[in-house]
């Protein structure tokens, strides 16, 4: 190619096949050397496509036409149809792909819905995963710890997805063994979350009794001071027992302690703060659990 008669007899040829109307494609293709090459020759032999702006020949700086993360901004383009630098070439690839993947699903979704689970379900084989059709019978899989078939299984079940394993009443066991094997692995975790539940659920009925109690007061008139006992039992008691910690609910200094410190905060004397709490805890029998 480097001699000059070589390549003016290369240049004629390449430009006869142009002329009769060969793309650089097809004559790159037949004389096994690059598309680039061809179109320089045709360049050289000034036949050059009038269609390519004068930003789409190779070699020239021309400004990235993506601008995404990292891009470099301007760009020696190698081949005349370069639009994007070496940073966005694939993000614009990308880019493109998912614009045609939409203009396809917006010109017919059921259509391009289906075959979207048809190239799903290609990936899914080649990658080695399950691909059992939707809809046909399979054989439950499940066995218990004894490696027996689970409480009521139907040994034969419809498939409902491509990895369903195991029957509707397995599927209750298969679940039932995985939340048993979280809680012994996680002990602490699931007993620190059901301490903080069930303290949730105390809380709660406290400030239901507590808004019940103060629902039910009567304005004026008889019946009064025996109502507000009541109310204060609940307002003095609770606030003891958010004192004593949840494991110490029983333990006889804890609950001293609790009292002798509301006492000091209301200014009423011990006594009054304990019969208070006496009352609440009878009263509200759930606090007593630890
Ligand atoms: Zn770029
Ligand atoms: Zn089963």
């Amino acid at each position: 190619m480097s001699h000059p008669s070589m390549r003016s007899t290369e240049q004629e040829i390449i430009r006869l096949y142009r002329d009769k109307g060969f793309s650089e494609r097809a004559i790159s293709r037949r004389f096994g050397i690059g598309r680039y090459e061809v179109w320089k020759t045709i360049r050289e032999a000034g036949c050059v496509r009038t269609m390519w702006s004068p930003f789409g020949q190779p070699g020239i700086s021309r400004e990235c036409e993506f601008k995404g993360e990292g891009c470099l901004g301007e760009f020696k383009s190698t081949s005349p149809k370069q639009k994007y630098c070496g940073a966005c070439q694939l993000a614009a690839r990308r880019a493109r792909q998912l614009a045609h993947q939409l203009a396809k699903y917006a010109a017919d979704p059921k259509a391009a819905a289906e075959k979207a689970k048809q190239n799903r379900w290609k990936r899914r084989k080649a990658a080695g995963q399950p691909c059992r059709p939707i809809g046909s019978m399979g054989r439950c899989e499940y066995r218990d710890k004894r490696g027996k078939r689970g409480d009521g299984c139907e040994i034969k079940f419809k498939r409902r997805s491509s990895a369903q394993k195991y029957c509707d009443p397995c599927q209750k066991h298969a679940d039932a063994d995985r939340a048993q094997a979280y809680r012994d692995e996680n002990r602490e975790k699931v007993r620190a979350r059901d301490r903080k539940r069930w303290e949730n659920v105390k809380d709660v009925r406290a400030r239901l009794a507590l808004a019940e109690a103060a629902h039910q007061q009567p304005k004026r008139g008889r019946g009064r001071p025996e109502k507000k006992e009541q109310r204060n039992s609940l307002k003095i008691g609770l606030r003891v027992e958010k004192k004593i910690a949840t494991d110490r609910k029983l333990n006889k200094t804890a609950i001293s302690d609790a009292r002798w410190l509301v006492a000091r905060e209301t200014s009423l004397s011990y006594d009054t703060v304990a019969e208070y709490h006496r009352e609440f805890r009878t009263n509200n029998p759930g606090y007593k659990i630890a």
